[in-house]
């Protein structure tokens, strides 16, 4: 299938412009994603419609705590990414080989998909998420356009890496994100995922101008990217750019593919906990159970809106999402059954 986003270069070259890597590409060579060749001086994305993974998720697994809060949403990856964290929790799908992405073929067209998503009992919609689906653009793209025009909601959990045009187009067809901010620092985003830190901010702040639903994950990698100052800026930008209801979560990290750092304290946890706190008012841990701060608690009276525990939750005091007790907007997209 051919891809979009592309230049044809002298020679039958290539330039990918989906991304901020820019890949030249040469014949018979692929991107730095490895899932976008040049076959013949036409870029072919080599993942439409392969399913690697596909599930009905709880929508707190993306994670995404404020957007429908409560509800289930069918979800569905590829393979491939456009980084190459060396921490990546996901690497089996996300960094395969050839051989790996051939072995598991599994394509599935884009009106099956929608078939399922329709059929399935108490689904909000269609996630994009498990590898990176910027490298999976077209058949986002396609699934996307056909969701919305079926009234379901479009979710993307996202690294963020991507050019200002395509995410311009998505944009339109996409309901909520969830993008990952690996650190506040140039250096971590150039030695640790393969790209850099100021296109992902583009996006963030994109994405927010745009009016979409935006959460935002922190993975905290113990002697990495938990530097407090750091950590306390990158706040500051969030609160600056995104407002102080921007909301956060700060997963576990758990070692995995190249990086062998022990698992992040809670300590560490709970202490940027209480550095974002004293600027935002949603923060959620993420891959952990840390008592006393998992809820969502209203920022005006202190009433708990909902009670958290895992993807298991328990509404309290919210009557359209908003606070029972003081009337202050909660939840913007919210279905009480
Ligand atoms: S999407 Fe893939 S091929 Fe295109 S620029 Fe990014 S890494 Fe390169």
């Amino acid at each position: 299938m051919k891809a979009l986003y592309y230049k044809l270069l002298e020679d039958g070259d290539i330039r990918c412009v989906l991304c901020p890597h820019n890949c030249h590409i040469k014949p018979g060579e692929q991107g730095k994603c490895l899932v976008r060749k040049n076959i013949g001086g036409i870029l072919q994305t080599e993942v439409y419609g392969n399913v690697s993974s596909l599930a009905v998720d709880p929508i707190e697994k993306k994670p995404l705590y404020h957007f429908y809060p409560g509800k289930r949403i069918l979800s569905i990856g590829s393979f491939g990414c456009n980084m190459t964290c060396s921490f990546c929790q996901n690497h089996e799908i996300s960094q395969p080989s050839a051989s790996v992405i051939n072995r598991r073929k599994n394509i599935i067209s884009p009106s099956q998909i929608l078939k399922e998503a329709l059929e399935t009992e108490s689904n909000i919609g269609l996630a994009f998420t498990y590898n990176e689906p910027i490298v999976w653009y077209e058949f986002m793209m396609d699934m996307a356009v056909k969701a919305k025009e079926s009234g379901l909601s479009t979710v993307m959990v996202s690294n963020g890496f991507i050019n200002k045009a395509p995410l311009k187009e998505l944009i339109e067809y996409i309901d909520a994100f969830n993008i990952d901010l690996k650190a506040f620092n140039d250096d971590f985003y150039r030695e640790y995922t393969g790209s850099r830190l100021k296109p992902v901010l583009n996006t963030i702040k994109d994405i927010h101008l745009a009016g979409k639903h935006l959460e935002i994950t922190y993975l905290i990698i113990p002697g990495y990217n938990d530097n407090r100052d750091e950590f306390r800026d990158c706040v500051s930008w969030l609160d600056k750019n995104l407002g102080s209801d921007i909301v956060l979560h700060l997963s576990r990290y758990f070692p995995n593919f190249n990086f062998s750092a022990p698992p992040t304290p809670t300590s560490t946890i709970q202490d940027m906990y209480n550095i974002a706190k004293e600027k935002l008012n949603f923060v959620y841990p993420g891959n952990i159970h840390i008592p006393g701060i998992m809820d969502t608690v209203c920022p005006d009276c202190g009433s708990i809106i909902t009670s958290r525990s895992g993807y298991f939750l328990s509404h309290r005091n919210t009557v359209d999402g908003r606070c029972s007790k003081c009337g202050r907007l909660i939840y913007k997209y919210f279905r009480n059954q």
